[in-house]
């Protein structure tokens, strides 16, 4: 049986989302092995390593790559899986550099045969599927984000630890100073994202958003003009330049659908757009529309949840 090694991203011991996601395809394709930098409680995997080092106590790729092609280099593994997030690419992209080999990143779909692997793969943000053959003897690839449902197994799972022999060099690339942008729910994290582009008009024209977001349990995001105007910082811009999203809803207020803007969006489960244009691509491409003034819609919406809420 294939033995496919996943390395997963975490946070302070829990697994991303995005990981568990990359343990699913991983898990159709062979027996799965996790590796992670410092402890990880994995689930649902044959063996997990934990990879131990002063070097690694924070983000380090060059290094964390290292690590992760010693340990290749120790195991007999047929295939080398991440998330397609901006890190699981970035290690990757050293890891395929230092083994000399192919990788294929934001793999969307994997069909194996005895030698190679036929994929599917995203491109340009998103917006272009590629057809994709990778035939080296250890496959590298990272997982395109919320292409899989993440892995919910859990129970007890071996573990061993990795202690990888690390060259000062390798310390060019690290972090070293962390600034608190924002508290509680996140873009990335928050089931509801209440998103805004120029039809907001101003800076104060969110104050609404913010008020909807905060009912529904949500996180404001908005769209490129909006933060080239300074209206908001630049933390809150979804898209191909900014983040990416996957809530249960999305809402887009006064926001033309891009596809800069759509691919940062586009795996929202539902997508309610408020337009005053019924053309625009975002009401096109919606799940529901509202067309009119974004203003009145969202002060009539606010006051129906505030009413509701209040009736339980
Ligand atoms: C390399 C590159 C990267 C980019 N990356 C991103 C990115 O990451 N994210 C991003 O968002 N964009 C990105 N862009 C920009 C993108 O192409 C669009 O220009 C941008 O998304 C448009 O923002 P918008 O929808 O807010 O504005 P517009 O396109 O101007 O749309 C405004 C919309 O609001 C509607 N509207 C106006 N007034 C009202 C009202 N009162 N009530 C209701 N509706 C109203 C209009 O009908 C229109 O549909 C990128 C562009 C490039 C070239």
């Amino acid at each position: 049986m294939s033995q496919v090694l996943v390395f997963i991203e975490h946070q302070v011991g829990v697994p991303l989302e995005t990981s568990l996601q990359a343990i699913a395809l991983a898990s159709a394709l062979g027996e799965v092995s996790s590796v992670s930098i410092g402890s990880c409680r994995v689930g649902g995997v044959a063996r997990h390593i934990e990879v131990e080092h002063p070097m690694l106590s924070d983000y380090a790729p060059e290094a964390i790559a290292e690590a992760l092609a010693q340990l290749i280099g120790s195991k007999s593994c047929s295939a080398v899986l991440a998330s397609g997030t901006e890190r699981g690419n970035e290690v990757m992209a050293h890891v395929a550099s230092l083994l000399d080999l192919p990788l294929a990143t934001n793999v969307t779909e994997v069909r194996p045969d005895d030698v190679s692997w036929e994929l599917t793969r995203t491109r340009w943000g998103g917006s272009l599927l590629e057809e994709a053959s990778l035939t080296a003897t250890l496959k590298l690839a990272t997982v395109a984000p919320h292409a899989f449902e993440a892995s919910n197994a859990t129970g007890a799972v071996d573990t061993e630890t990795f202690a990888p022999d690390l060259s000062e060099t390798l310390e060019r690339t690290r972090v070293v100073e962390r600034v608190t942008i924002s508290e509680g729910i996140t873009l990335t994290t928050a089931p509801v994202v209440v998103s805004g582009g120029r039809g907001v008009g101003s800076p104060e024209g969110f104050g609404i958003l913010e008020e909807l977001a905060s009912l529904l349990g949500g996180a404001v995001g908005c769209s490129r003009v909006v933060t080239n105007n300074g209206w908001r910082p630049h933390s809150d811009q979804v898209g191909q330049t900014g983040t990416r999203v996957a809530p249960n809803l999305y809402v887009a207020c006064g926001i033309s659908g891009a596809i800069q803007h759509w691919v940062g969006m586009m795996a929202s489960k539902n997508v309610l757009a408020i337009n005053n244009d019924p053309e625009a691509p975002m009401v096109t491409k919606a799940d529901y529309a509202v067309i009119g003034d974004l203003h009145p819609i969202l002060e009539a919406v606010v006051e129906e949840v505030r009413r509701r809420k209040q009736a339980t």
